[in-house]
């Protein structure tokens, strides 16, 4: 890991599924983060790529994959993908960041 990687915060995700549509756009961004259950509502995917099917889990976000996670983020129509720092909690993408 590099000197810059190490300064920066770590990320985590998760996602309200109560808010959810279902349309998949998370998936499509970051497949490697985001599936769709057969419940039909999207989940975050564990670094194993284990789909964690309780609702509001939350996962590291990859590096190499925030832009696709923050575009997912920022594109999901329910308004439910919550992107934020691992040491506060301090939400930076999502419809509760600042
Ligand atoms: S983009 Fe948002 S609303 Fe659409 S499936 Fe993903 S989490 Fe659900």
């Amino acid at each position: 890991m590099t000197a810059q990687e190490e300064a920066r915060p770590e990320l985590e995700v998760w996602i309200d599924q109560d808010l959810c549509t279902g349309d998949g756009i998370c998936a499509q961004y970051a497949p490697e983060v985001f599936e769709l259950d057969i419940d039909g509502l999207a989940y975050v995917k564990s670094a194993d790529d284990e789909l964690l099917q309780d609702k509001g889990a939350t996962t590291p976000v990859p590096l190499p994959l925030l832009d696709d996670v923050r575009d997912s983020a920022k594109e999901c129509p329910g308004d439910c993908i919550h992107v934020r720092r691992v040491t506060d909690q301090v939400e930076v993408y999502g419809p509760d960041a600042e």
